[in-house]
Parts: structure tokens; C-alpha cells; sequence
């Protein structure tokens, strides 16, 4: 080609000639960019849910107990009990409740 190459804006309906961007509105022309854009923020969605699980589930608790280092795996025991203790007042007080709303 070489030569010009005029994009439609599809926002604003503008003519740009080799722009990414519209030159009235400032709207990604480029369908190129746009894809890569588009797998960039793909990703980024990706990375976001991966790291909402890790947080999500205490996961690290059993990659912990599987350590090789006796302290990381003791940690992991001390952090489990607690993990069961909450859940177990938490028992208890719906118990509770139960019991005292009847
Ligand atoms: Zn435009």
C-alpha cells in the first residue's frame, strides 16, 4: 500500500488519515491496536480472577503444610486451627442464636 489510509470513526463518523485515533473524538481507530488492546485487558482480567482465588481460598494453607521447612509447615497447622476455631464459634453462636430464639 503505502499510501493513505483513511479510517471511518465509527463513534463519530470522522475521516482520519493514518491515525489510531480519532482526531475529533480521540476514538481507538486502529483495528490492529484494538485488538491488542483488547488481549491486554483480557489478560489483566485473567491476572485480576487468578488473584481473587489465591485470596479467595486458603489454599496456602495446604501449600504450606506441604513445605519442606518444619516452621512454614508449623505455621500452616497453627493457621489451620484457627481457620477451624472461627468456624467452630461460629457454630457454636448459630447454635447459640437458634437456642435463644426458641
Ligand atoms: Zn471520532
Amino acid at each position: 500500500m503505502g499510501g493513505t489510509v483513511k479510517i471511518k470513526c465509527p463513534n463519530c463518523g470522522l475521516f482520519n488519515t493514518n491515525a489510531d485515533y480519532c482526531s475529533n473524538c480521540g476514538t481507538l481507530l486502529s483495528y490492529k491496536k484494538r485488538r491488542e488492546l483488547a488481549h491486554k485487558e483480557e489478560q489483566q482480567k485473567q491476572k485480576a480472577r487468578k488473584d481473587a482465588e489465591k485470596k479467595a481460598s486458603p489454599s496456602w494453607i495446604e501449600t504450606g503444610k506441604k513445605s519442606k521447612y518444619l516452621i512454614v509447615r508449623l505455621g500452616a497447622q497453627f493457621f489451620n486451627g484457627i481457620v477451624i476455631a472461627v468456624m467452630a464459634i461460629g457454630a457454636f453462636f448459630a447454635w447459640l442464636f437458634t437456642f435463644l430464639a426458641a
